[in-house]
């Protein structure tokens, strides 16, 4: 069980979520006409801007939903037993991510808060161009040391569903990191005591789980904790009700989708980013909405941009210059 109970606990109620050293991407966007169909406007410059054309924003209006994809990942590394079929699908290498952030980026994506998504659902506030919302799951110490470092590059912002027990354990961030990825403008969210399957243990185990992963959350970083994610994606009706009594805004599942309501706030798909994706079939996921044409240009357009010839590089943990082109698949590296 981790220590908790040694740092101060401001206000639960005063939570405004203004990263520090990244603009609120969300915040930054200009009012566009919520008419449908979509307008094409003009997104706002960021640094470094996208060298393409930015696209139609995602409108919504209270009650409907929207398209947003909701990626997730857990492991930011090269897999370190080459045997291990599952270790390799849930590991994304440094050198891939960064090649996605640098192609999201590329593409004129814009990652949106799951706050972002909900304010969208509930006010009709616009989103920015080609919104996507990227999730970690577990918690992982490569989240704070090599994931945070490149969508921090980007001025991007990420949310890591955090096992409260595990916080300290080996390969997992410890409490320091947390405050850090936070500092860094990257959201904290809640994925239970000890990983366990919610719809497979008693009832009040599950209770348990969450609002004692909860409130421990919560104690630690002095704000409230709003996101959820369900270990291993088991829920179900009773288990849902639990998350969102207990004062969850939105739950995530491993469900595919992307269609996202305020009526499955409680239970939102993902798409799960495979250590066997290459840049076109994360772009597939990532730009979900996008025609496929013109991802297809996208890619095309990205792999010839004149981007120097790949490098390997030495220390894959650092931030590294990525690229164009190369061979998706790292599982030997
Ligand atoms: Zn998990």
């Amino acid at each position: 069980m981790v220590e908790m109970g040694r740092f101060p606990v401001p206000s639960l109620a005063t939570r405004t979520w203004v990263p520090p050293s990244t603009p609120a991407v969300q915040e930054q966007q200009p009012a566009v006409d919520l008419t449908p169909p979509p307008a094409q406007v003009q997104a706002p410059v960021e640094l470094p801007p996208s060298p393409v054309a930015q696209p139609a924003v995602v409108v919504s209006r209270p009650g409907q939903g929207i398209g947003v994809p909701i990626l997730t990942y857990h492991w930011i590394r090269v897999n370190p037993v080459p045997n291990d079929t599952l270790g390799f699908h849930l590991s994304v290498t440094p050198d891939n991510f960064a090649q996605q952030m640098d192609f999201l980026h590329f593409a004129g994506a814009h990652p949106i808060t799951l706050a972002a998504a909900m304010s969208a659902l509930e006010t009709g506030k616009p989103l920015p161009a080609r919104p996507v919302i990227l999730t970690f799951d577990d918690g992982y110490g490569d989240f704070a040391s090599r994931a945070t470092p490149v969508l921090q590059r980007y001025g991007f912002v990420g949310t890591d569903y955090v096992v409260s027990g595990f916080i300290g354990h080996t390969a997992y961030m410890n409490t320091d990191q947390i405050h850090q990825v936070e500092a860094a403008g990257m959201v904290i969210g809640c994925h239970t005591v000890n990983h366990v399957d919610l719809a497979r243990v008693a009832p009040q185990v599950a209770r348990m789980q969450i609002t004692v992963s909860h409130q421990q959350l919560e104690q630690l970083l002095g704000h409230k904790v709003l996101d959820f994610a369900y270990p291993y994606g088991g829920f179900n009706y009773q288990v849902e009700q639990m998350v969102l009594a207990d004062g969850f805004r939105d739950a995530v599942t491993t469900q595919g989708g992307t269609w996202l309501q305020l009526a499955n706030r409680g239970a939102w798909p993902r798409l799960h980013i495979d250590g066997a994706d290459g840049l076109a079939s994360f772009a597939e996921k990532a730009l979900t909405g996008t025609r496929a044409d013109v991802v297809q240009e996208l890619l095309h357009g990205y792999a010839t941009r004149g981007a120097p010839a790949p490098q390997p590089s030495p220390t894959p943990t650092q931030r590294v210059a990525t690229n164009g082109g190369g061979n998706d698949d790292r599982r030997l590296a």
